[in-house]
């Protein structure tokens, strides 16, 4: 990411941090200087504020390892004022390991709610006077409070927050996973209107919560349904029918003018509606450089080709599309070619379908 400052690398998942925690640090600073605060209270907020975001980091974690645990690995995580963000591979499509992955993070927020309770009963029983006057009183009581927070806002079951996800995984139980995402982010904006309601008459802090959600409930429903529509995809959907093909005794001379007219770097080769190969415009450039006009292209088509059947998934056409460097992809059913794939259209469908590997929330 972007004007982000790299802090280091635990368990390999590596933590950026946002430049824009220096006008934080600076604006607490200065809420401090402005309350006629000494260096001890500013230190004692940076402190604090620090301590905020290693909550905010491990509850990432919680994210992370546990979706490592199902085989996905996670790019890196970035703090930023408003909240962190790991950046999940993909998230799983089983609604177990979905909601174990989005309840890993609150989970984390919870178990240290009950640490810091146990620090604190153990710092009153034990009377550490010392300890009590060194974290300014109110440290981890403070801390404890905003854990809960935490996990109460994260927990909003709508969708850029894992409450959202909980409740997609939760009805994905019952239902298919794409109307579990739909009714998953009608509830969000239902919600968020709630908040937003409530917000107008009570509390300005509500409503922004409620516009936030709102919008992020409909950009994220958005975003899974189309890549959910995607899934549903298969070659079948995508390939034209209408492609210009070679048979497979034309010669090379025969072949250059087709070639010439059709603008296409490949092309592929058939015998009647049964599939050959293909064969590429550079190979033909090289067979006329050598003068071998009349060598049929049957001799020229390539090597350890990859076809798919028509009810290939859009996942099987992405990893061809990641594994091999062909412009076309031969749709072939019992040795009969019924149609083509680009890979033009493959990479136009991978760049809507990208956004989908961010998971973040605040
Ligand atoms: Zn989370």
């Amino acid at each position: 990411m972007k004007w982000s400052l790299y802090i280091g690398k635990p368990a390999g998942i590596k933590v950026f941090i946002h430049w824009t925690f220096i006008l934080l640090v600076i604006w607490l600073s200065w809420m401090h200087l402005q309350q006629g605060h000494g260096f001890f209270e500013i230190t004692m907020g940076l402190l604090f504020l620090t301590a905020l975001f290693a909550c905010v980091t491990l509850h990432e974690f919680g994210h992370a390892l546990t979706a490592r645990r199902y085989g996905i690995e996670t790019q890196d995580i970035n703090l930023l004022p408003i909240g962190g963000v790991a950046r999940l591979e993909r998230m799983p499509e089983d609604p177990k390991q979905e909601l174990a992955v989005a309840i890993a993070g609150p989970a984390v927020n919870v178990a240290i709610v009950v640490c810091l309770y146990l620090l604190m009963l153990f710092f009153e029983q034990t009377e550490m006077e010392l300890s009590h006057r060194v974290t300014g009183g109110n440290f981890l009581a403070d801390l404890l409070v905003i854990n809960i927070i935490l996990v109460v806002f994260n927990l909003i079951p709508a969708f850029p927050m894992d409450g959202g996800r909980v409740l997609r995984a939760l009805l994905a139980f019952k239902m298919k996973r794409s109307k579990a995402t739909r009714v998953a982010a009608s509830v969000g904006q239902l919600l968020a209107m709630g908040f937003i309601l409530f917000g107008l008459f009570y509390n300005p802090f509500l409503l922004f919560i409620g516009i936030f959600v709102f919008l992020g409930a409909g950009a994220e429903a958005n975003l899974v349904s189309r890549q959910e529509a995607l899934r549903e995809i298969t070659s079948r959907d995508l390939m034209k029918a209408d492609y210009p093909a070679i048979s497979h005794t034309a010669s090379v001379s025969m072949v250059a003018s087709t070639f010439m007219e059709s603008r296409e770097p490949e092309m592929v080769v058939t015998d009647g509606d049964r599939f050959v190969g293909i064969v590429s415009y550079k190979r033909i450039i090289e067979e006329l450089q050598k003068g071998h006009f009349e060598n049929p292209v049957i001799n020229l088509v390539k090597e350890g080709l990859h076809t798919l059947s028509p009810s290939a998934t859009m996942d099987q056409l992405f990893d061809q599309f990641h594994q091999s460097d062909q412009h076309i992809f031969p749709i072939v059913e019992n040795g009969r070619l019924v149609g083509i794939v680009s890979r033009q259209e493959l990479a136009h469908l991978l760049n809507q379908t990208e956004p989908g590997t961010h998971h973040g929330h605040h």
